[in-house]
Order: structure tokens, then sequence, then C-alpha cells
């Protein structure tokens, strides 16, 4: 059986990551979504809550049958490992995400020859889009509703009215 890992932040989960998420899953027999929880970072939403979010996404797409919410910490190469991954799956948008995505694709295949980086190109309809440019839009109110699926809009802007009203 090929299983793959998608690993992020999807801080939140965007129709970008989606996109990726679909035509990836074709390629192996299980995808893994590895949400990773870097305690150097300061995510808008807990490593839990995008969990939630993206599961919901993903039983909204009854084809996405096969796609797995985990949420890990640590060295992703560790965690691929531990889930007897043989493929990462990482989306390019820009020249900009290839030096740095080329790099950290070496360096894991130098650790464990075994597991092989799989890049996808962003489809053009979603190349400008980034789940902090969401979060720069819903934090001050403007629409998002193209950006991210139907059903987190909402929890995108209660989490911002929640951290409003502490
Ligand atoms: P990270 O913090 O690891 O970059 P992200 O959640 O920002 O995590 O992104 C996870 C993966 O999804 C990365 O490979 C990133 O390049 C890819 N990605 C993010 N946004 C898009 C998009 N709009 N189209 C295609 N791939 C994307």
């Amino acid at each position: 059986m090929k299983i793959g890992i998608y690993p992020g932040s999807f801080d939140p989960i965007t129709r970008g990551h989606l996109d990726i998420i679909v035509r990836a899953s074709g390629l192996v027999d299980k995808l893994i979504i590895g949400v990773l929880q870097n305690s150097a970072k300061k995510p808008l939403f807990t490593a839990e809550e995008r969990v939630e979010l993206i599961e919901r996404v993903v039983k909204e797409n009854t084809n996405l049958t096969s796609v797995q919410v985990i949420a890990f910490e640590g060295l992703l190469i560790e965690f691929a490992r531990q889930q007897q991954a043989s493929i990462i799956v990482r989306g390019l948008r820009a020249i900009t995400d290839f030096e740095y995505e080329l790099q950290i694709a070496q360096m894991n295949h130098k650790l464990d020859s075994k597991v092989d980086t799989v890049f996808f190109t962003t489809s053009v309809e979603y190349s400008y889009l980034s789940s902090s440019a969401v979060k720069e839009i819903a934090s001050y109110g403007g629409d998002i509703s193209q950006f991210v699926p139907d059903c987190l809009i909402k929890s995108v802007y209660d989490k911002y009215n929640s951290i409003r009203s502490v």
C-alpha cells in the first residue's frame, strides 16, 4: 500500500490546500494530512482545531475516502516512518517556494532514502492564496469566501470575534 503524507500548518486550510489534497489522493492508496504542531509558531487555531476543520472539509468531499488527518510534532521524516509513508507531498506556488522546498526535500531524502518528496504545482486560480492572506483579510472582517471551503468560513470569523472579545 502506497502511503503519502501532506504536511503543513493548515492555519487554516484553504481552497489551495484542498486542491492539492484532491489531486494527491489520486496518487496514493492513503493520504495522511499531517498537521504540524510547532510550539515556536503562534497559530491562530490550535492543532486540534486545525485537525477538526480539515476533517470537516474531508468529510464534505465524498471522494476523499482514503484521507486521514493527524497532528504531529517534531521531525517530518520521523512522522513519515511512523506512518510507513514513502511519499511526502508539497505544493509549489511560486519560485520563492522552490528554493526552500528543494532544500528540505533533499535533506529529508538524505535522512531516509526510502522517502521521496513529490511536488504539485498549484492550480493557477490558487497561486496567490495562502493561509496568512486569509487571516489578514478575515482579521479586518473582509470576504474570505473565495479562499476557504464554505464549511469553515464561519469558524474563521468566529475565531477572530472570540479573540476580540477577550
Ligand atoms: P507550511 O507552514 O508547511 O508551508 P502551509 O499550511 O502554509 O504549511 O502549506 C502546506 C503546503 O501546502 C505547502 O507545501 C505549501 O506550499 C502548500 N500550499 C499552500 N498554499 C497553497 C496553494 N494556494 N496552492 C498550492 N499549494 C499550496
